[in-house]
């Protein structure tokens, strides 16, 4: 059975990356009949966690369409009691040690590995302290935290599904912190025993998690608790090839959805980042995404975010919903446009679903029909114009189409001194759907009065 589960911090907004993290672990989850897809939020880090982003992350998620199973989520934060009894586990058994050191010690120690050229680890100073030196400290007050003891030679050896083998030989990772001397547990410890309480089968993050993994393992190791399979993804960058973090000017979900993007045209999009199906699929179709979702066929490599790329999905989405699913999508967001018929708005959808390929942005680009646009120009033919519109018998694109060529001809207009001031007069705007279309949809009324 695949269970799988969102981790995110909640220390920003869900940008790129956190959407495709969410996005695959739901996938996966649910290509499997009977998989689970769980959402915890991972605040152990209480200075930078917000309540604030939390909401926003679970308001995005739900934007997206990517619903939890879980649902009273996991927060870590109110977990202590859970982490603590493992700890005792850790203490009773020995496989941790207080460890006393500074602040200051452990920097002037950092600074002379990296002077060294050695890789920062911990020196291992407090490991071996006896009973009585550790009373002593603990009777006068000296702060501590706990570290585990990693076995003697360890090795940390991992397969990942993206990475392939991972191996940190003996010596390269350091005891680590696994409870801060707030008496509040780190995320590599809180984490590692939350994911084997909920019966984690596969951990996909992102591929900057591969350092923690390594120590993770040796948590389960040492507990003798199941290894779940890994699956760390590459991270997202940005197009100048930096990594696209929350805190590296990343593009918050949030601002998409504003901008009118559709959450199935991103999740088409973020499909794309680093994966594709060994067939073709319908990517706007979730569950078509589900079905095909295989991680063996993840790329190793940095996708890098692409607006273009979104856009297109973007296009495809809008033009897989009817026109006339979308004039009622209109209507629904300006309740101005109720005055037209979804059957005649639609008309115009088509005209302008590529170039404005958004609800907000065509009632925008409409807004010519709800509210008269400011214009100063004046043109010699208007009552003329405004007159013989008015007595056309027959209403139809093509008549008035056939019509408004006469006219200019009729009046000895080019082409330009015409349909331009025409276009700016009836909708403030250089371009937009055909004027015919247009006029058909303003009706005789509006647009003989308008020129009148
Ligand atoms: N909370 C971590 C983060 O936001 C992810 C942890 C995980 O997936 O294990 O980066």
């Amino acid at each position: 059975m695949i269970i799988t589960r969102f981790a995110p911090s909640p220390t920003g907004e869900l940008h790129i990356g956190g959407a495709r993290t969410a996005l695959f672990n739901y996938l996966y989850a649910r290509k499997d009949e009977d998989g689970k897809f769980y959402l915890r939020i991972d605040d152990t880090d209480q200075e930078r966690s917000k309540k604030e982003y939390e909401t926003k992350l679970i308001y995005d998620l739900k934007w997206l369409g990517l619903n939890w199973d879980n649902a009273e989520f996991i927060r870590q934060s109110e977990r202590n009691k859970i982490y603590s009894e493992y700890l005792e586990i850790l203490k009773e058994k020995n496989y941790i040690y207080p460890c006393f050191c500074s602040d200051e010690r452990l920097k002037t120690m950092r600074e002379e590995q990296l002077k060294n050229n050695t890789p920062p680890k911990y020196d291992g100073h407090c490991r071996n302290l006896t009973r009585g030196e550790i009373d002593e400290r603990i009777r006068t007050g000296v702060k501590f935290c706990w570290r585990l003891k990693l076995p003697e030679n360890y090795e940390a050896r991992f397969y990942d599904v993206v990475h392939g083998d991972q191996i940190f030989p003996a010596g390269t990772i350091g005891d680590f912190v696994i409870w801060r001397s707030d008496n509040t547990p780190t995320y590599i410890f809180a984490s590692a025993v939350d994911d084997y309480l909920m019966k984690i089968s596969h951990i996909i993050r992102g591929d900057e998690h591969i350092p923690n993994t390594a120590r993770q393992i040796a948590l389960l190791d040492i507990l003798n608790w199941p290894r779940p399979e890994f699956i760390h993804i590459p991270m997202v960058l940005s197009s100048e090839r930096k990594k696209l973090g929350k805190r590296t000017g990343s593009t918050p979900i949030r601002e998409y959805r504003e901008r009118g993007f559709l959450p199935e045209a991103l999740r088409a999009y973020l499909g794309t980042l680093s994966w594709s199906a060994d067939k073709n699929i319908n990517l706007l179709d979730l569950n078509d995404m589900c079905k095909n979702f295989d991680p063996s066929r993840i790329v190793k490599s940095s996708p890098v975010h692409d607006e273009d790329h979104l856009m297109f999905w973007q296009k495809k989405a809008m033009n897989n919903k009817s026109p006339d699913e979308i004039a009622k999508n209109i209507i629904n967001f300006d309740s101005r446009f109720e005055k037209y018929s979804a059957d005649d708005l639609k008309i115009l959808v088509s005209e302008i679903i590529n170039d404005v390929p958004f609800i907000n942005g065509m009632a925008e680009s409409l807004k010519f029909l709800v509210e008269r646009p400011e214009c100063n120009i004046k043109v010699s033919w208007s009552k003329e114009f405004s007159d013989e519109i008015l007595n056309l018998n027959e209403w139809d694109v093509n008549s008035i189409e056939k019509f408004l060529r006469g006219f200019m001809k009729q009046n000895n207009l080019k082409g330009r001194e015409f349909f331009h001031p025409l276009r700016i007069i009836l909708t403030g705007q250089e371009h937009g759907a055909p004027l015919p279309q247009i006029i058909f949809v303003m009706g005789k009324q509006s647009v003989s009065e308008i020129f009148k």
